[in-house]
């Protein structure tokens, strides 16, 4: 047993508890013990005096291997974006390249905080390779694009990494549909049966920009949602990426099937997409799970500055100072995160629930004077404060150190894809 001694805790648990003086302790993957202070006899004690420790973060929604578009394709509005930019730039990705992607990205995931992923790219094995490489976790799968004439290949694909990963402890898969308007609807109906079939979840983009959500009603006379609910994609837990332009009765809908909404807001804004209405989902009791989609829409996969961002914007878009509190957006990115994505044994410090965590220092200036503890952690603190991440018992990054990963490798090996392939 290890325990994490005189640490303040964040535990997001069932009464948000903060703890200023707590012990935390952990067996094997699990958490055995998080509360105030106690003494702990037979146990590898960790000193963590000035320390804070929170749940690992969960990100709802991330195309891993898009880091290495990082700063490639900028400025633009999103179907330019996607048809100009990125879509080209994809089509010369081999496995390599997406392999490199995952790694760099499953590195600044594990120096973010993050221990827990959904992601959609091409080839869900390659992530899951990354993710387990890296001691990470997380749902992959591999996408289908309904208009690139492939999909029957790709959905093959997708049943066999099920199989494959069926019961490995890290790993679970998805039926991942790109979006309503790069499949037909009878494609749609067609994954969200082999989706019950194979017993899997469903991720999709949904409702992400104005012109996306008004063409969908246009061709079916339904919104993304409630087309998907005729199509039968709700009837698994489905996972729907952005919702910025969502109804309140789809919202009824989504709320009725337990269907998540995953919220990217840093990646919302900087295409000019929108802000979806958080506030109102939260309200009417809708999944959510923060997320920062892929990181040449954000441009980072921190989870720790996307937090500020969903306490933040909710703000200043309703003009109301109450919109989205400090417990809420710790919630986001952490246990109703976990809860949304079908993850129930993670996201909150509390003993039986996997130890996914991290330990910040309070040494920066941000940190003081140490007040309330989660308030700092939302609006001053930073994943620049993390010292350590664990996953699942296992440390990952220790005070500059990457156990599972070798930075330098990674770092020159997307650093020649993009001067051979993508530059
Ligand atoms: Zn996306």
């Amino acid at each position: 047993m290890t325990v994490y001694q005189h640490a303040a805790l964040i535990t997001v648990n069932d009464n948000f508890d903060v703890i200023p003086d707590g012990s935390l302790a952990m067996e094997g993957a699990y958490i055995t013990y998080a509360g105030p202070y106690r003494e702990f006899e037979e146990a590898e004690i960790i000193d963590c005096t000035g320390k804070v420790i929170m749940p690992g973060f969960v990100n709802g929604h991330i195309h891993m291997p898009m880091v290495l578009f990082r700063g490639i394709a900028d400025d633009l509005r999103l179907q330019e974006w996607l048809s100009d930019r990125i879509f080209p730039l994809e089509s010369k990705h081999t496995e390599k390249t997406q392999l490199d992607g995952a790694m760099l990205a499953a590195l600044e995931l594990t120096r973010t905080g993050t221990t827990t992923v959904n992601d959609m790219y091409y080839d869900g094995d390659i992530v899951a390779r990354a993710l387990k490489a890296a001691g990470l976790s997380g749902t992959v799968c591999s996408c289908l694009i309904g208009v690139s004439g492939n999909s029957d290949r790709v959905l093959a694909e997708s049943l066999e990494l099920a199989e494959k990963y069926r019961n490995d402890p890290d790993i679970r898969t998805s039926i991942a549909p790109h979006a309503e308007y790069t499949a037909t609807a009878a494609q749609l109906e067609k994954w969200a049966r082999a989706a019950k079939d194979s017993n899997q979840p469903i991720h999709i983009h949904c409702s992400e920009t104005q012109s996306e959500h008004e063409e969908c009603i246009g061709r079916h006379g339904l919104t993304p949602v409630a087309l998907f609910e005729k199509l039968g994609i709700l009837d698994v837990p489905a996972f729907l990426a952005h919702c910025v332009y969502v109804t309140e009765d789809d919202m009824e809908i989504m709320k009725a099937h337990g269907s998540a909404a995953l919220h990217n807001p840093c990646s919302n804004l900087k295409l000019g997409s929108g802000i979806a209405r958080i506030p109102l989902m939260i309200e009417r009791g809708v999944n959510i799970a923060l997320s920062t989609d892929g990181a040449s829409s954000n441009n980072t996969l921190d989870l720790w500055e996307e937090m500020r961002f969903a306490a933040l914007i909710h703000k200043g878009n309703l003009r109301d100072a109450t919109a989205v509190s400090v417990n809420q957006a710790l919630y986001l990115a952490t246990r109703g995160a976990a809860l949304a994505l079908g993850y129930p044994d993670r996201g909150a410090l509390k003993a039986g629930l996997r130890a996914d965590f991290t330990i910040s220092a309070t040494d920066a200036p941000t940190f003081r004077p140490i007040t309330d503890i989660a308030h700092l952690a939302v609006y001053s603190g930073n994943s620049r404060d993390i010292e350590m991440t664990v996953s699942g018992g296992r440390i990952l990054y220790d005070r500059g150190t990457y156990t599972m990963l070798d930075k330098e490798k990674i770092y020159a090996d997307c650093q020649e894809d993009y001067e051979k392939i993508f530059r």
